[in-house]
């Protein structure tokens, strides 16, 4: 019995060893927005203890334990982790992530996604060959970086895959991408993409498959591929297009709009309600449109300032991956533009696209009990805009992802 006792007390050991080690984190000194439409604190601090923040505070009122480590953020802001609901991980540098260096992958993540402050990422349609593996190394530890939500392969019109992509990829890995022509292949498409490891699904239900000429996805469908994307709980994106690609998105039950709809001939306020109604969310992705004619680009951000008035849920993304200018002060800029305000775009980053993709309930706000999913910005974005890309540091679940002011290791 006595040997027993003694087992049982060296498991309880070393049961409690991690946490007795591990330091307890706090942010000290900054500003803190807990969660859009929140009143801000003031001279702040925040305790992190493993991956969870444990208390958020006016600094005089957290206790932190002597040993602590801290993290200075004087003249800075304490943000929930942004996310940046459209990525992907397509150009060449990402082949063969699976056995590439960790410290070269690091690096590349850093670049494109942690170092402006995204913890959480939606990959809406790259080679599942190669995030897969990303994100498995990812989350093992191995390598630092954002957590990855997938899309795997995307699903196409028949004969419907977009011009710009025809022209990116080899003809061998354009033989691969899905086209299903029946209802029934496209539920099954589906399912071997949820099987295979993604947790949302991404349509074209408007193709550009010349330029000026949008192929819309039968109904039947883009219906089937929600209906099984549903059954399993997945949220369905779409590349909508035009009016006709969003028509398609409204019967079939899309879920997200990864892109504004860019040709807006046709369209009206009527469809707006209709999102609205469908409780349909939008990633406008303005930057991409950033290049056309000032007239059409205005439309662009009525429909989605108009969105954003009319209570529709719009979420911050940047389809950065595709875009080769991984910076998003443009998109910032944009979503002023449009009229979105300091909260509204706090939300896009945080609160709404994490009420309800996975992985969430415990994301999107600094708040006790939350996942230490952290961004430190300088200076106060609610008073100057820019300060959104002032990044300083970034923590993940705890674990610093970036600092400003420490050289990269390689
Ligand atoms: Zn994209």
């Amino acid at each position: 019995m006595r040997y027993a006792f003694r087992l049982g007390a060296a498991l309880a050991v070393l049961c409690v060893l991690p946490t007795a080690i591990a330091a307890d984190l706090v942010i000290t000194g900054a500003k803190i927005y807990p969660a859009p439409g929140a009143a801000p604190i003031e001279n702040a601090a925040v305790l992190i203890r493993d991956d969870r923040i444990v208390s958020v505070g006016p600094a005089k009122d957290v206790d932190a334990d002597k040993n602590a480590m801290v993290i200075d953020a004087a003249g800075g802001t304490v943000l929930a982790g942004f996310w940046n609901s459209h990525v992907h991980f397509t150009e060449p540098k990402w082949a063969g992530a699976a056995k590439l260096p960790a410290p070269r992958l690091q690096s590349q993540l850093r670049e494109m996604l942690v170092r402006y402050g995204f913890t959480t990422v939606v990959d809406t349609g790259s080679d599942p060959r190669d995030t897969g593996p990303l994100r498995a190394r990812i989350e093992s530890g191995e390598i630092a970086g954002p957590r990855i939500i997938m899309a795997m392969s995307p699903l196409f019109p028949p004969d419907g895959v977009p011009f710009y992509v025809r022209k990116a990829l080899p003809p061998e890995f354009l033989a691969q991408l899905s086209q299903p022509a029946t209802a029934e292949a496209a539920a099954a498409i589906v399912r071997a993409n949820l099987d295979g490891g993604g947790e949302v699904v991404k349509l074209f239900t408007g193709s550009w498959v010349e330029p000026g000429r949008v192929k819309p996805m039968p109904v039947a469908v883009a219906r089937a591929a929600v209906d099984e994307a549903h059954r399993h709980d997945a949220l369905v994106f779409t590349h909508p297009s035009d009016v006709a690609g969003l028509e398609v998105a409204l019967e079939s039950g899309v879920d997200v709009l990864a892109h504004s709809v860019e040709d807006l001939d046709g369209f009206d306020h009527s469809h707006l309600d209709r999102m609205r109604a469908r409780n349909m969310a939008m990633v406008p992705t303005l930057k991409l449109f950033s290049g056309i004619p000032d007239s059409k680009l205005d439309a662009i951000l009525r429909e989605v300032g108009d969105y954003q008035r009319l209570g529709g849920s719009i979420w911050f993304g940047t389809d950065v991956g595709y875009l080769e200018d991984y910076d998003p002060t443009v998109e910032f800029e944009l979503l002023r533009r449009a009229g979105l305000s300091f909260d509204q775009i706090l939300a896009a980053l945080t609160t709404s696209p994490a009420s309800r993709l996975p992985g969430g309930g415990k994301r999107g706000r600094v708040e006790a009990g939350m996942m230490a999913d952290l961004v430190v910005v300088d200076g106060d974005p609610a008073q100057d805009p820019e300060a959104w890309t002032r990044v300083r540091y970034v923590l993940r679940g705890g674990q610093k992802l970036f600092d400003a002011n420490a050289p990269e290791k390689r």
